[in-house]
């Protein structure tokens, strides 16, 4: 069993959706992965929240495999985020982005981490993505997302993350945006001689297309869901079971990653069915297994 590093943002969330509108709750690129990747394997997260952050870290991270030693918790304003979804939940406009206490943000791994086989540079800014890689020693393998945020306002940081690692999830969206290049194919292909070995591209509702190292692909589609109340952090909870059972196998074949994008696409499923992280704080494994025996019989033929 193969430990795991993530280091990204947690946060206090404001959402609007066509079901509804929700403020500051929890949220955040590592909350959800953290949650997401628990069911799997021990999560290490490095992130910083500020003195409002209360008892929040007890209810989200507590009771599970997530050890906090490298949270932070400064005086100021947590992360704060707020996101306006269209009708058909694909379409999202950031109404706001205040960075608060990651904008000093100074990660500084505890001793133990350093050495964490497996790690993800989820989405927050690239430098301290690049802080916390240069602190690990020997990684096997490592992930990162990032958001056309970053894509846009730190392009020469975030080229630097990109060569160094070995799989990069992200949009459809944004791998256009990063590759310049509307075709998804294409993209990936452009994506890939920027660095990453593999290429996880999410898209919603269609599901994922991975990209392999040897220009093949493999698709899983989403869950054919009829109600989906919030789509915030499903990309993250899609990270978090992909690279949590990835951790969990050790070794990283084609066929685990084929297994690790239908777990991540089981634990998104579940991530859109209620605000916030809420749906996945409930979650039970054999819910798990039911949802991922469900993603067998759709794809079967
Ligand atoms: P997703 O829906 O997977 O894109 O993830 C949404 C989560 O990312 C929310 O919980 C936000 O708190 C967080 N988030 C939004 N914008 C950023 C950003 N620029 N950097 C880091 N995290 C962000």
């Amino acid at each position: 069993m193969n430990p795991i590093l993530v280091v990204g943002s947690v946060a206090f969330d404001s959402i609007k959706t066509p079901s509804g509108e929700v403020s500051r709750v929890v949220g955040g690129a590592a909350t959800y992965f953290s949650v997401a990747a628990s069911f799997f394997t021990d999560v290490r997260v490095v992130a910083v929240v500020g003195e409002d952050f209360g008892d929040s870290a007890a209810k989200v991270f507590g009771g599970r495999r997530i050890n906090l030693d490298g949270l932070q918790r400064v005086p100021g304003e947590t992360f704060r985020w707020k996101g306006v979804y269209g009708d058909d939940l694909n379409s999202r406009e950031s109404v706001y982005t205040l960075l608060n206490v990651f904008a000093d943000f100074n990660p500084v791994l505890p001793e133990p981490y350093r050495d964490t086989p497996f790690l993800f540079l989820a989405n927050i800014q690239p430098q301290l993505q690049t802080r916390v890689l240069d602190q690990v020693r020997a990684p096997k393998l490592v992930g990162a997302d990032t958001m056309n945020f970053w894509i846009e306002g730190a392009p020469d940081a975030l080229r630097d993350v990109i060569k160094r690692v070995d799989i990069l999830t992200i949009n459809d969206s944004e791998a256009r945006q990063l590759a310049g290049e509307y075709n998804l194919v294409k993209a990936a292909r452009l994506i890939r001689q920027m660095g990453p070995r593999v290429l996880v591209i999410k898209r919603g509702e269609y599901g994922v297309l991975m990209a392999r190292e040897d220009g093949s692909f493999f698709t899983a589609p989403a869950l054919p869901l009829d109600t989906v109340i919030d789509p915030t952090g499903a990309g993250d909870t899609f990270a978090g079971g992909f690279m949590g059972y990835l951790a969990s196998c050790g070794e990283i074949t084609d066929a685990n990653m084929a297994r690790a994008a239908i777990y991540g696409s089981a634990l998104a499923s579940f991530a859109v069915q209620d605000f916030s992280l809420d749906r996945l704080l409930r979650l039970t494994w054999a819910e798990i297994e039911d949802r991922y025996q469900q993603f067998r019989q759709l794809t079967q033929f």
